[in-house]
């Protein structure tokens, strides 16, 4: 297993600093370290899946309690009204980074158009 396998286990397991907006019994969520709007927070399931369509494969219902934790840091920011994004980048293409399946919640500002 390489580092970027286990970096998120490390942050849940509290090993390396993050700045954590929630936490739940399966789900975790903290700031991103380079953040690309006002508001981007990652939600992580503390079970580690390569990505989305793995944890959709495999637990429906933690993919569900990911879905919810992201709709509570919109709460929990302020942005429920104003709107936001939730993004699950999957392997190459998208530039997937970190093989710990994550929802990056993006918002508290006008997000530009997503694509190339
Ligand atoms: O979707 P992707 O895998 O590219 O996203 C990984 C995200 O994890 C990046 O947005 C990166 O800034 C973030 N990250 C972080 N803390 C770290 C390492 C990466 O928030 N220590």
């Amino acid at each position: 297993m390489s580092d970027a396998e286990t970096l998120f286990e490390r942050i849940i397991a509290g090993e390396i600093p993050a700045d954590v907006v929630y936490q739940d019994e399966s789900t975790f969520a903290f700031r991103d370290i380079n953040p690309q709007a006002k508001v981007h927070v990652l939600v992580v399931p503390k079970k580690r899946y390569r990505n989305v369509a793995e944890l959709a494969a495999a637990d429906p219902e933690l993919l569900s309690a990911v879905v919810a934790t992201a709709r509570k840091v919109a709460e929990l920011e302020g942005i429920t009204e104003s709107g936001y994004r939730v993004v699950f980048n999957t392997d190459g293409d998208a530039g997937q980074t970190v093989f710990h399946v994550h929802a990056h919640v993006l918002g508290g500002e006008q997000l530009g158009l997503f694509g190339r």
